[in-house]
């Protein structure tokens, strides 16, 4: 079975072609600027990069080369449509309306419509790749894979604010936290990899990247994560500030002339390690700077070093207890720093990392930084939520 991932954004659309066999990539590239002028879509196969530079005024356009990209005789990767089995979509949110992914028929689009209101920014533009891919594949079959799904789990008093308990009701107001694909890969990848089952585990995933969460996962479910009612909140990142007083946002109109809107866009672009550091939002750039002396960039990565281990340390007491950390994404599988940093000083708990092994290079392979005398396993797992969403999708279509 072969499987067409697609995640689309509103001026992009990331691909990946999975043969389900073995379930490797057989083809992956993007289409970058579409509506825009000078649209691209680079495309690679293991016969070597085709970058196309052609209009794609909107998403159907983009999709349709993308899949001319796919059967084409000399860069190709299949000789025709009709073995893309189905096509597996991210879209950021299921509010409450779907716990676990879906196949895609009017009422479920209905209802994702539904909560455009929730995502403003991403859930428009990845619902218009779905509606595209259904006008360009009819018939195929299209599964929906949710970022905010696993997070589902998560008991009443995690998700639930201190709210009037009717705008929770009435407006929906409550944390649903993100990256859920990537906080289930890692999760799962660590049980097999400890060979023990998911329900016997408690285990705390650390996606360190741009956009950054954590999350505690008891007996393979979620129970908590560091996102909320948007991906604002948590641990700082490289341009949001994460966990921060709401009063901010009124003294910040204030002082800076900013009305709301302004407000929030600053607290997503201007924050963060790039905000403290006026250096970069770029763990590379801030390693680079704090080594050379650089004080803000240093603090930015005190800072974020120092959320971070608060946070394993809440959910170590939320779960009460922890068997495994696993750090994933750019800067979870690549940072050695930020890793060593977040785990430092944490006897109590029982965590204890090799500093030898932690400043091994990512190989993309599972990488145990245990260290000796440590109760608590501490793995780098690359993270593939292309992978999960193609699993997902062949689960569906396979009526599983
Ligand atoms: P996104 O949220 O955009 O998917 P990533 O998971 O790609 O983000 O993470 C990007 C972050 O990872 C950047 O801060 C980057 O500096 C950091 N990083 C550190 N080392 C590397 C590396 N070798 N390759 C890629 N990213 C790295």
């Amino acid at each position: 079975m072969k499987i067409l991932v697609v995640n689309a954004g509103s001026s992009s659309l990331k691909y990946q072609l999975i043969d389900m066999d073995t379930e490797g990539v057989i083809a992956k590239g993007g289409c970058e600027r579409i509506g825009l002028p000078k649209s691209i879509l680079k495309h690679k196969t293991d016969k070597g990069e085709k970058i196309i530079e052609q209009d794609m005024p909107d998403h159907k356009v983009a999709i349709r080369l993308v899949l001319e990209a796919l059967v084409h005789p000399e860069y190709g990767a299949i000789s025709s449509m009709k073995e893309i089995d189905a096509v597996g979509h991210r879209l950021v949110h299921s509010a409450e309306d779907f716990n676990c992914s879906v196949l895609v028929n009017d009422e479920v689009m209905e209802k994702c419509r539904n909560n455009i209101e929730l995502a403003p920014l991403h859930q428009p533009a990845n619902i218009t790749g779905i509606e595209a891919c259904m006008e360009v594949m009819p018939g195929t079959p299209m599964a929906l894979v949710f970022d905010t799904a696993f997070h589902s789990t998560m008991p009443d008093y995690a998700y639930m604010y201190a709210i009037d308990y009717d705008d929770y009701k009435n407006y929906k107001i409550r944390r649903y936290g993100f990256h859920g694909t990537s906080h289930k890969f890692v999760s799962q990848e660590a049980a097999k990899y400890l060979n023990k089952k998911p329900e016997d585990l408690k285990i705390i995933t650390c996606h360190l990247g741009n956009g950054s969460s954590i999350s505690a996962v008891k007996g393979g479910k979620c129970v908590d994560t560091s996102m909320g009612f948007t991906p604002l909140c948590g641990v700082p990142m490289g341009t949001r500030s994460g966990d921060i007083d709401p009063s901010v946002v009124e003294y910040l109109c204030h002082k800076k002339g900013y009305d709301l809107a302004q407000a929030i866009e600053y607290l997503n672009k201007k924050c963060g390690v790039a905000g403290v550091s006026g250096v970069s939002s770029d763990f590379r750039d801030l390693t680079k700077a704090a080594a050379e002396g650089n004080e803000r960039a240093r603090l930015a990565l005190d800072i974020f070093n120092y959320q971070c281990k608060k946070y394993i340390g809440s959910y170590a007491a939320a779960m009460d207890g922890v068997d495994c950390v696993v750090f994933t994404a750019g800067i979870g599988e690549n940072t050695a720093e930020v890793r060593s940093a977040i785990c430092r000083d944490m006897d109590f708990f029982g965590i204890k990392i090799d500093e030898t092994k932690n400043l091994t290079k990512n190989d993309g392979s599972i990488r145990d930084i245990t260290g000796k005398g440590s109760k608590v396993k501490v793995l780098i797992i690359p993270t593939n939520e292309e992978l999960v969403i193609a699993r997902e999708t062949k689960a569906l279509v396979e009526g599983k």
